[in-house]
């Protein structure tokens, strides 16, 4: 399980940051924790995107990350690595039972994931409309009647969306608060799903473990002010993205 606190997350080390690097593994909790000050400035993100930390890893596999967390709210979040290096997180209301999929990019290992628990699948969220983070859609909801959400901007591109979401928009998950922020860059649609009450964060091909997306949509500009938005969170968020790109497999 990977999920790195907003506060120590690569985006600390802006162009103004003095370098003060640390990297923190600890296989033990699952848990990989990146802290603040990191030796990458801004334009090393927009201008270097990929595999930033390749090979620092070198002998974990991604395996030994995955896990479910427990926020101290009711909601749980389980990661479910897919196809190469892509990571879509089953989120799981205790209380109710409700179950959604962030950035399904194949159906078969969220239909494992749900099988082993018994669960249903009711709401599948997309970041944004690549094929890598919707591949799974139309499967599941066919099997599952899951609604799809996404950005109103992508309304054309998401395959089977049910709900069309703008900037600033609140929509509830099984009584949790989920903020939708624009996100552009990546790509133009490209929204992030904060959930407030549980401290979480799904930013999807924006953010990643000491590196932002590639810039196929969007400008240097949009992606700067993306990622604005990200560090502007409370300082305890974890973010949750769509890629591992610090492991070696
Ligand atoms: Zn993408």
């Amino acid at each position: 399980m990977q999920t790195i606190s907003k506060a120590s997350c690569a985006m600390a080390s802006f162009p103004c940051s003095r370098v003060k690097s640390g990297l923190c593994i600890w296989p033990s909790m699952r848990q990989v924790c990146l802290r603040k000050g990191l030796p990458y400035g801004l334009f090393r993100f927009l201008s270097f995107p990929f595999r930033t930390l390749w090979g620092a890893s070198r002998s974990l596999k991604v395996t030994q990350f995955c896990s479910v967390t427990s926020s101290s709210s009711s909601l749980q979040i389980e990661l479910v690595p897919c196809l190469k290096d892509n990571y879509a997180y089953l989120l799981y209301d205790v209380d109710t039972g409700t179950v959604g999929v962030v950035d399904p990019s194949e159906s078969r290992p969220v239909i494992d994931a749900l099988s082993r628990k018994n669960r249903n699948l009711t709401y599948i969220l997309n970041t944004h409309h690549h094929y890598d983070h919707t591949g799974g859609n139309l499967e599941l909801k066919a099997r599952y009647g899951a609604k799809v959400i996404g950005s109103m901007k992508d309304k054309d591109r998401i395959p089977g969306i049910d709900i069309a979401l703008n900037d600033g928009d609140k929509w509830m998950f099984a009584g949790h608060e989920v903020l939708v922020i624009d996100t552009p860059g990546h790509t133009r649609g490209h929204i992030s799903f904060h959930f407030p009450g549980s401290g979480a964060m799904f930013t999807g091909d924006t953010l990643f473990s000491l590196s932002c997306g590639k810039l196929f949509e969007g400008t240097p500009q949009e992606m700067l002010s993306s990622l604005e938005r990200i560090m502007s969170l409370p300082d305890d968020t974890n973010i949750y993205c769509g890629h591992e790109y610090t492991l070696e497999k």
